[in-house]
């Protein structure tokens, strides 16, 4: 039995719609397994900026660094366009990364087998299910490099710097060998190698940090072939380790492969085990408080979050087989149905994994 507070950040669009279901879960969770979830609501995102004129207010700062956790829904949408870049409802999630030291971003890129028909790829190459996990660096590298604009030999040119430290890298490498630990054993390393400085670089430390974890198989792979092989072979996959541009790259064409950005978690984490759960998916303000959205990528949000930042696996085991249940049963939402199934609410899917738990 154990007592866990977790900030909660529903956001914007289909945000607090998801957040209000994977809340249930927890809670259930928290009645089957004797734990109590402490949930706070905290402003961040376009409601905050509607209520006190700034994403990320200090004081919903404050609440998620005092928390064990933070799950969150979905921030932005139209409504904020037309703000300036750096006060964008968006901005709010780069502010609380920062705050909370979050250099690990973890996203799986799962195929259901109840669901393999939604891939785009031919069911002869996907195969029945996949289950590979992202491991992206998120708080350095090209994004984060020295930038500007000067004038070059052909006239004004653009330069951001791809730069990786030692440190940067050895710990996402931690980070993805201990996951890789959890599962299937088997890591592979993604870089430019051939062309990039950084990427050798990159690799000559993941292979320093491999020694410490000679259970696992490591592979190393060049960021083309790493984009080809995922559409050619993608069960050769178990644990992909990469640096933040190319993760931020092959995150997204992983969860393109499975075919329902609705069903996908991530989650965010830093050297401790404060950690932040988000679903893959934005806002959705094309079906926003209609009671449309898949609220599972928020549920298996929970899931991870439990995992990851209370070490509770086999609470998170079992929202992820009431899940798969679930599915399995045939209960689909809009985004999932095929022609002729019924069709259920964000909360009547919810209610159904609930009775999968029980
Ligand atoms: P989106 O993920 O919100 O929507 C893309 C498509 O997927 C839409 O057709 C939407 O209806 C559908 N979809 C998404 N989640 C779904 C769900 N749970 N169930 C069923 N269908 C679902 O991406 P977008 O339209 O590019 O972005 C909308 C807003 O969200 C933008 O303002 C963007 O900046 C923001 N965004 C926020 C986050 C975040 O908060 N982490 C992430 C991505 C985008």
């Amino acid at each position: 039995m154990a007592d866990f507070k977790i900030a909660v950040v529903s956001g914007d669009g289909i945000g607090p719609e998801v957040t209000r279901e994977s809340r249930r879960v927890l809670e259930k969770i928290g009645s089957i397994y004797n734990h109590t979830f402490e949930f706070t609501e905290v402003l961040a995102g376009g409601a905050a900026l509607d209520q006190v004129g700034e994403c990320l207010p200090k004081s919903s700062l404050e609440t998620c660094l005092a928390s064990d956790s933070v799950l969150l829904g979905a921030v932005g949408g139209p409504k904020w366009e037309g703000y300036p870049g750096d006060q964008r409802p968006e901005m709010a999630l780069l502010g609380l990364r920062k705050a909370m030291g979050l250099f690990a971003n973890l996203r799986p890129a799962i195929i259901h087998p109840a669901l393999s028909d939604a891939s785009p790829i031919k069911t002869n190459i996907i195969g029945k299910s996949l289950d590979i996990l992202i491991v992206r660096e998120l708080t350095g590298g090209i994004y984060f490099g020295e930038r500007g604009r000067r004038m070059g030999a052909l006239g004004e040119e653009a330069y951001d710097v791809e730069a990786y430290s030692e440190t940067e890298i050895r710990r996402i490498a931690v980070t993805a060998f201990e996951a890789a630990m959890k599962r299937k054993k088997r890591v592979t390393s993604i870089d430019k190698s051939n062309v990039m400085e950084s990427g050798r670089f990159w690799r000559s430390i993941v292979k320093d940090v491999a020694k410490n974890y000679p259970e696992i198989e490591l592979n190393h792979m060049f960021v083309d072939n790493a984009a080809m092989q995922l559409i050619k072979s993608p069960q050769q996959f178990d644990v992909i380790l990469t640096t933040n541009m190319f993760g931020d790259i092959l995150s997204d064409e992983a969860a393109m492969i499975t075919g329902s950005i609705g069903l996908l978690p991530s989650a965010s984490l830093g050297s401790s085990t404060l950690g932040m759960y988000e679903p893959v998916h934005g806002s959705a303000p094309d079906i926003a408080g209609q009671q449309k959205a898949n609220p599972i990528s928020s549920i298996l949000t929970a899931a991870m979050m439990l995992r990851y930042s209370f070490a509770l696996n086999e609470e998170a085991d079992a929202i992820e087989r009431a899940v798969e249940d679930t599915l399995n049963s045939g209960c689909r939402t809009e985004d999932i149905a095929t022609e002729g199934e019924t069709v259920l609410t964000t909360k009547q899917m919810c209610d159904e994994v609930l009775k999968h738990l029980g």
